[in-house]
């Protein structure tokens, strides 16, 4: 039944408000019809001896009617008609009662709901441009105050989602507005030589080829962000197998500037578990992870990467002796495009996404990944439970 909350509130109290009215007014009747009843056969217990010993009797008539007795048959029609009327003023201030609870309880309820209809007035003034306005909670401290702090709440969730959104779509644009702004103007200046030599041809595709690269790097890894779904995770992952291969690709890397690799496990005795998950996209974040750790460590300097199993986690510990990392960005660094040190990022080909994508995949594995910093270097906390 489409009833607004106002006719259904009245209606329920009505109904109430009938039931207990009934209840009450039939109970009162019959109490007060009894005591009627009880005081009419006093009455005429009281009467009936008289009138059996003198019915004959002239003097006797005559000395009730002067005396103002009643006789006990006038009582029993006088205990009728009193419980007639009891009937009849009952049920006229029951019907009272009813009419005048629904018109109280129409109103009342009316006056309750009025913080309903001002919140839901103020909720329809919301639209994606104004989601930073704040609902006011006015009112006493009830469900609906509750309620508008809840929606504040979500709205301000909804907000942050919102700006963070567009936030990375300005960044995407940035990123890749700027190599593709390289090639023209590479194009622009190499169109308006007059003599071009086979070098400027040379250079040209140099440039175009680079950013080119970029671009593609940038796109895939945009692609990996937004692919979250429809990902399985039924790989048997041998972990140290993993950080192995890893380690074996980026070894020439490694050894460009003389950083030595040390890889240390320890397992459990007690635990045999298997640990499942999606081999590609572990084997992804540990590159990014480890490529990071020769990107931004001195010359001649070291990583040490921890395996660690214990019943419910794998751990995983990769700590350099790099640059290190500010407290301040221990969160910012896992952002989309976050760099600390945006032309040297660039400089030595970062996106900024790579710290991203490495936390989408740990939390695809139900994991959790953290950062700490020391004097020199930093290292990175990864715990993922056994699923
Ligand atoms: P990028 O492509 O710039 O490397 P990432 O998302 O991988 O982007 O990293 C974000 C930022 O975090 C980097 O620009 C860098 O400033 C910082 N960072 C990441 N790993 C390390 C590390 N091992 N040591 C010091 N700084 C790091």
């Amino acid at each position: 039944m489409n009833l607004s909350i106002r006719l259904k509130v009245t209606f329920i109290n009505t109904i109430v408000l009938i039931v207990c009215s009934l209840i009450l007014t039939i109970s009162t009747y019959f109490s007060t019809s009894k005591s009627i009843d009880i005081l009419s056969d006093t009455s005429k217990s009281n009467l009936t001896p008289s009138i059996d010993q003198f019915v004959s009797n002239e003097d006797y008539n005559k000395n009730i009617v002067d005396s103002g007795e009643i006789p006990a048959q006038t009582v029993t029609e006088a205990a009728k008609t009193e419980k007639a009327k009891l009937a009849t003023t009952s049920i006229i201030y029951m019907l009272a009662v009813i009419g005048l609870g629904c018109i109280i309880t129409y109103l009342t309820t009316g006056k309750s709901l009025e913080s309903v209809k001002k919140l839901n007035d103020e909720i329809k003034d919301i639209s994606e441009y104004n989601l930073s306005k704040k609902i006011k909670e006015h009112g006493p401290n009830d469900e609906i105050k509750d309620l508008t702090k809840s929606f504040n709440n979500m709205l301000g969730r909804i907000d942050d989602a919102f700006e963070s959104q567009k936030q990375f779509s300005s960044n995407v644009a940035h990123e890749l507005r700027t190599p593709l702004a390289v090639i023209q103007m590479k194009i622009d200046v190499f169109k308006k030589r007059k003599e071009k030599a086979s070098e400027d041809y040379e250079k040209l595709i140099q440039v175009v080829e680079k950013n080119n690269n970029r671009l593609s790097k940038v796109v895939d890894e945009l692609l990996s962000i937004s692919n979250k779904d429809n990902v399985e995770f039924k790989d048997k992952i041998n972990f140290n197998r993993l950080i192995k291969s890893v380690t074996n690709e980026l070894k020439e890397v490694a050894s460009d500037k003389n950083i030595n690799i040390y890889i240390d496990e320890k397992i459990d005795s007690d635990n045999s578990k298997d640990f499942y998950g999606n081999e590609q996209l572990l084997y992804r974040a540990l590159y990014n992870l480890i490529e990071n750790s020769i990107k931004y460590n001195r010359d001649n300097g070291y990583i040490k990467i921890y395996l660690n199993k214990d019943n419910n986690f794998i751990n995983i510990d990769i700590e350099d002796s790099g640059v290190g990392i500010k407290e301040e960005d221990y969160e910012n660094i896992f952002k989309p495009f976050y760099r600390v040190d945006k032309s040297r990022s660039r400089k030595i080909g970062g996106s900024g996404l790579g710290l991203s994508i490495v936390k989408t995949i740990i939390n695809q594995h139900k994991g959790n990944i953290s950062v700490e910093s020391y004097d020199s270097g930093s290292k990175f906390i990864i715990k993922i439970p056994y699923n």
